[in-house]
């Protein structure tokens, strides 16, 4: 195709928007989509953009096209945000609302009398923040996205898919008319760019690996929350079919803007790419190329549309001086070092080093049962996940699949923070010893720890696992009682260890209970025998306290020690009212018993409220056992007591575990410490967990198999019942919906007596949209398996009831 000499008439960017009034548009999405609000303006350099308030206070974006644009392709815009989302769930991107017509787009009239498209979207959260410098994990983590946006689309297809835009890289050379409007100063540098790529990258384009692309992931139209991570990409307004390196190329200049190091930067956000996905050396050749001629784009479109339309003209020019000095800093470094710079960073290995050519996973399971045999407990999933990497709250298979992990509580602050990353690698390379030397971090951890206790608790001894916590606690209360007695909930599970084990009756055979353990029912408000809408409701259970007691003393044993999960994990995730641990502590007093309130699971956050689940009761127990998040995936535990109990045992024995407390452990935990507190992730998890929780229960709506839904912030049950009339659990329901749903790309577990429980624990790093994805998840798989069985007790509610 010959250049132009200026851009199509029929180019959107040739073409005024539409301007209608925000009255006017609520009007066309109260006829279009059916729904009643309000909307404000937002900014679009094409389209009309209204952010829409339904009357249910609802978000969404209202988008009128230009009139130029092609019908087709918005259609084609519309159908890849749909495939992204059914590619990679985890990926942020705003979803098509449905017209009242059924389709995606609705039709409205511009003054002119042409015909202009209208979409509604769901708004998704976040900011735009184009004018701050980015950290280098936050970078990291942008190019990763770019390279998933990449792989989400990599099997997309449309037939509009060829439609011309001057902002896609390959038209560089088009460019060249508009140089005529550049004041003569600067001009020489935009030549030179247009001149390289002339030579080093015309010819080279049309051999590198293509497909439509995003073509705009820049920090205009991927949105951060107040921690720099993604949870929101909009516009598909560029997207096109061209090269897929042209998204790197485009993400690196707008990273780049406001950074004292551009080169660093990008090498950043090209190791985040990298660790996502591989880049070819002919890709690699042509980057930096790439990524000065979106310079060169930016800067002459930019010119040209000033002169066109200057009533624009602030939106229009905004960056562009930006566009200008990163060129010449880039000028000043000189090009061939850009380029080989940014060459260099593509074809490093990611810094997940890979290990080459993997096993198949047939291969690896043969090896596995043979080497690992048959006691340890079973993978989870029918067939089995192959993870080879994690970040934030995904995790990414042996093929790149990403999951939207929903279940793993130990990675708190999200997989392989980099925080956390770092301070283990830092203190590893320093010194790893044990607690018989003196350390600072060993003391500052214990500190800290305390400080986040009730008063009394002021003593820290540290173990690698919740099970040598909880052994440990146990020993202790033995020996300060002088009793031999235990009391757990019916279904929990507190260790490994052969003391834990007797204390976990989830692992129970029918030969292992201890004489010296009685049980009591867990506090089940739903389905046990206090409900909760009775009065008293699931406070009563702890009246059963006394006849553990009873059990015990027939037995011949007095009880030393009471453990609790305060959020009831292995029974089915319960959170009774405060009443329930408030009297059960009491009457654990008065039977001259100690308290274990056992936080492995539940700790560091998890139940939004406080930093420990047992806070929210107000009590103040004798033990407090910390493990599973403490070190975001580092093993490092925690029994917390008081001196007195410590004192006792310390009279005629001591404790020492040859890990327990080391160097790197303890800076693990402070780093998790540190992240917990700078990122707000307590408060996270309470906000994130309500918006789930009431998601879940609008899907609950729709489905009679989920009798109940319940929990604490980020520690969410959903149980699956035949019939809500009986409450007969379905553990086949839960078995079928975690492996479908994994099939999907989103990580659930089950739990509970019965294993009809699902179990939803994610990183407390969730995005809202994250949990919507969950919450969809379940629902389509649970469509999908109704409709594969009816009859099965797999139903859906008939609309309208309850
Ligand atoms: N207590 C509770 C409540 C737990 O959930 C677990 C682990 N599932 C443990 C103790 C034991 O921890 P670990 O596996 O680290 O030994």
């Amino acid at each position: 195709m010959e250049p132009p000499t200026r851009p199509s008439p029929a180019d959107p960017l040739d073409t005024r928007p539409p301007a209608f009034s925000p009255g006017e548009a609520a009007d066309i999405a109260e006829r279009i989509f059916g729904l009643t609000g309000s909307t404000s303006p937002l900014d679009s350099e094409r389209d009309q953009n209204f952010r829409f308030t339904s009357d249910a206070q609802r978000s969404f974006l209202l988008k009128i096209s230009n009139g130029a644009d092609d019908p087709a392709v918005l259609e084609m815009q519309t159908q890849a945000m749909l495939h992204i989302a059914h590619q990679d769930p985890g990926l942020p991107v705003m979803q098509p609302l449905t017209t009242l017509e059924g389709g995606y787009h609705g039709e409205v009239e511009g003054a002119g009398g042409d015909k202009q498209l209208v979409r509604l979207f769901t708004f998704v959260p976040g900011r735009a923040v184009d004018t701050v410098e980015l950290s280098p994990s936050a970078r990291r983590g942008f190019g990763s996205m770019v390279a998933r946006m990449g792989l989400a689309l990599r099997g997309f297809f449309h037939p509009a898919g060829g439609y011309r835009i001057l902002w896609d890289l390959k038209h560089t050379p088009q460019l060249r008319p508009l140089l005529e409007a550049v004041p003569g100063g600067r001009r020489y540098l935009v030549e030179q760019v247009l001149e390289r790529f002339e030579e080093r990258v015309r010819t080279v384009l049309p051999s590198l690996r293509a497909q439509l692309i995003h073509n705009d992931l820049t920090l205009d139209n991927v949105l951060l929350d107040d921690v720099q991570r993604v949870t929101g990409i909009v516009d598909f307004g560029d997207l096109t079919h061209t090269a897929v390196i042209c998204d790197l190329a485009i993400a690196l200049v707008s990273l780049t803007w406001h950074t004292s190091d551009p080169l660093e930067a990008s090498r950043q956000v090209i190791n985040g790419y990298t660790s996502i996905s591989l880049i070819e050396e002919g890709e690699a050749d042509v980057l930096a190329d790439l990524v000065l001629a979106r310079l060169a784009a930016l800067v002459l479109i930019a010119n040209w549309r000033v002169i066109r339309y200057p009533e624009n003209a602030a939106y229009i020019t905004a960056n562009q001086e930006i566009a200008w000095r990163l060129l010449e800093h880039f000028d000043s470094l000189t090009w061939p070092k850009v380029q080989a710079c940014m060459r260099a960073a593509c074809l490093r290995a990611p810094e997940s080093s890979d290990p080459g050519p993997r096993p198949s996973i047939e291969e690896l399971l043969e090896r596995r049962r043979r080497a690992l045999g048959p006691a340890l407990s079973p993978l989870s999933y029918q067939t089995p996940l192959h993870l080879l990497r994690g970040d934030g709250s995904h995790v990414f298979d042996h093929e790149g699949n990403a999951y939207l992990d929903a279940y793993n509580n130990v990675p708190v602050a999200g997989h392989c923070h980099p925080r956390v990353v770092a301070a283990i690698a830092e203190q590893s390379s320093a010194l790893n010893t044990n607690t018989r030397y003196l350390h600072e971090s060993v003391v500052e951890l214990a500190e800290r720890l305390v400080a986040t206790m009730p008063p009394g608790l002021d003593t820290v001894m540290f173990f690698n696992s919740g099970s040598e916590a909880n052994d440990i606690a146990w020993r202790l209360a033995t020996a300060y009682t002088g009793r031999a007695g235990g009391i757990v909930t019916a279904h929990a599970y507190h260790g490994v260890t052969t003391a834990t084990a007797a204390l976990s009756p989830e692992e129970w055979g029918d030969s292992e209970r201890a004489p010296y353990i009685a049980t009591i029912p867990a506090p089940d408000g739903y389905r046990g025998p206090h409900r909760r809408e009775e009065q008293g409701g699931a406070g009563r259970y702890a009246t059963h306290f006394d006849e553990a007691v009873a059990t015990l003393e027939s037995r011949g044993f007095r009880p030393a020690a009471l453990f609790a999960d305060s959020l009831f994990t292995s029974d089915g995730i319960f959170a009774p009212p405060a009443t329930y641990l408030q009297e059960l502590v009491r009457r654990v007093r008065r039977a001259g018993c100690l308290f274990v309130a056992d936080e492995v699971q539940c700790g560091f956050g998890r139940s939004g409220s406080h930093l420990w689940s047992f806070q929210a009761a107000g009590v103040a127990p004798d033990f407090v056992t910390l493990g599973k998040p403490m070190g975001n995936g580092h093993p490092v535990a925690a029994v917390v007591t008081r001196a007195e109990i410590a004192e006792r045992f310390a009279s005629h024995s001591d404790v020492f575990s040859t890990f327990g407390g080391n160097p790197v452990a303890c800076r693990a935990a402070l780093a998790v410490l540190d992240v917990l507190e700078q990122e707000g992730l307590q408060d996270r998890a309470r906000v994130v967990g309500r918006h789930l929780r009431s998601s879940l229960e609008t899907v609950m709506k729709r489905h009679r198999s989920i009798g109940d839904v319940r929990g604490a912030g980020l520690l969410i049950g959903v149980d699956l019942v035949h019939d809500r009339g009986t409450r007969r659990p379905t553990p086949r329901l839960a078995h079928a919906l975690t492996n479908r749903m994994k099939e999907r790309g989103v990580l659930v577990g089950s739990t509970g007596p019965d294993g009809n429980v699902l179990k939803i624990r994610p990183p407390l790093v969730l995005t809202t949209h994250e949990a919507d994805v969950i919450s969809q998840t379940l629902d389509a798989c649970l469509d999908e398996l109704e409709a594969a069985a009816p009859g099965e007790g797999f139903e859906s509610c008939p609309a309208g009831e309850p």
